[in-house]
């Protein structure tokens, strides 16, 4: 990266807005500050100030910060200008940025590449910053806010800690040449490592980030004329539209994510489930609603009772043509809406369990693959200090690549590439 480079960027919403924030991080941030307000102004306190181009012709009147590093988000000098939020005041003071040497606008995800770059913060508060700028419930919300504000990266300093002072005193049996005797490990030794894994143990019995990030996917299943499009609607009529990513939508699967009660879902209705059909956009269409109950969350399943997947709930649906005698998780009549409400509150309990608690943290499946290995390492049996000190190191590196401190170019590249321009 050019990070000797002064980077800027609207890190506000589009204009017109009422208030247009630019953000300006770098070693040139106070000269490029001096050249538009006339001064560098009072650290840390918001000023008023006329900017103007490098003609000198006025660009707004603003509030701007002056921020020197390194105890500033990014670690690096930042100056921030408060605009009167109109497309062509952004604009021109942009262009009057761009023309000062040593200024260029920011990449997407710059800013806190530059905050992890210079340890402000690690990689696991990078990614939970960006779940939280992707957050659209308020689930989601929490869990990115514990995230981003540390909750595991604190966990994984606290291990790792832990783990280097284990090493320490199988280092010390080996330095007195005892290389296939642990006697001269102390007592606590072993409880120490066991403690460790079964705390890492629980972590990994958490539910899963990336279902929060998606939504919980809700597939209706059955044969055609089951009714299964109809209690779709009813299912999303009236509840908040989000966008979650959808990947492999096709045109035969409808997916609408929603959130209900602040709980995200994805509604999948499929193609009806019919053996034998002659029609190839048909069979193409049951091609993909198998994948889809593949990767479902839940199933929700309408044909006859018992012959549905396997962990599908029953549904009992057209209720108001006469109650069928089936056994069923809930019985509905999407055109009436009876049992409809009821249904939502089953549904919004049943996820809520399997998605990551109110405000806890939840590993993403990058960081339970990493606490997995630690937990394999700390879990190997052994009398040979030799391989005790291989596997506690191999716990610790774990936890670096957690930490972000082992990480590859790619791997950031794609992380930072999920912010917008002006993060
Ligand atoms: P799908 O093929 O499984 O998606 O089924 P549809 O949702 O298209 O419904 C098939 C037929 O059943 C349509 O004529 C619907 O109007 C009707 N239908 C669906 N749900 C209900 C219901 O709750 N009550 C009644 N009476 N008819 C329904």
């Amino acid at each position: 990266m050019h990070s000797k480079d002064t980077i800027f960027a609207l890190s506000s919403g589009a204009p017109p807005a009422g208030i247009a924030v630019i953000r300006i991080s770098g070693p040139a941030a106070g000269g490029a500050l001096e050249r538009l307000a006339g001064r560098v102004t009072a650290a840390r306190k918001a000023s008023a100030a006329v900017l103007r181009d490098g003609e000198g012709v006025e660009l707004d009147r603003a509030l701007v910060l002056w921020l020197p590093g390194p105890g500033t988000a990014t670690g690096e000098d930042v100056a921030e200008l408060h605009l009167h939020g109109g497309r062509a005041v952004v604009a021109a003071t942009e262009a009057a940025l761009a023309a000062i040497p040593g200024l260029r606008r920011a990449e997407a995800g710059e800013f806190t590449r530059r905050a992890f770059a210079n340890g402000r913060i690690d990689l696991a508060e990078a990614e939970g910053l960006a779940d939280l700028l992707a957050a659209e419930t308020e689930l989601q919300r929490r869990a990115a806010l514990a995230a981003a504000g540390g909750v595991l990266s604190r966990q994984v300093e606290n291990w790792r800690t832990r783990v280097l002072a284990l090493g320490a005193q199988v280092e010390a049996v080996l330095d007195f040449g005892d290389e296939d005797d642990v006697a001269g490990l102390p007592p606590d030794f072993s409880p120490a490592v066991a403690e460790l894994a079964r705390e890492i143990g629980l972590w990994l019995d958490r539910p899963l980030v990336e279902p929060l990030r998606e939504g919980f996917r809700v597939v209706l299943a059955g044969p055609p004329n089951a009714g299964k499009s109809t209690l779709f609607n009813a299912m999303i009529e009236d509840e908040a539209a989000i966008t979650a990513p959808t990947p492999g939508t096709t045109r035969d699967l409808l997916e609408r994510p929603v959130a209900i009660d602040g709980v995200p879902f994805t509604f999948i209705d499929t193609a009806g489930l019919r053996e034998g059909s002659a029609d190839a956009i048909e069979v193409q269409g049951i091609t993909r609603a198998r994948k889809a109950l593949a990767r479902a969350d839940l199933i929700l399943w309408l044909g006859a009772e018992g012959e549905g997947p396997a962990g599908a709930w029953e549904i009992a649906a057209k209720s108001d043509l006469g109650r069928s005698k089936r056994a069923a998780s809930a019985t509905v009549s999407a055109t009436t809406g009876e049992g409809v409400a009821d249904l939502k509150n089953l549904l919004v309990g049943y996820a809520r369990a399997a998605l990551p608690a109110q405000g806890a943290a939840a590993l993403n499946r990058r960081q339970h693959a990493l606490l997995a290995e630690a937990a394999a390492a700390l879990s190997i049996e052994t009398s040979n200090p030799l391989i005790k000190a291989e596997n506690l190191r191999a716990a610790r590196i774990a936890f670096d690549r957690i930490a972000g401190r082992a990480s590859t170019e790619d791997m950031l590249d794609a992380l930072f590439g999920r912010f917008c321009i002006g993060k």
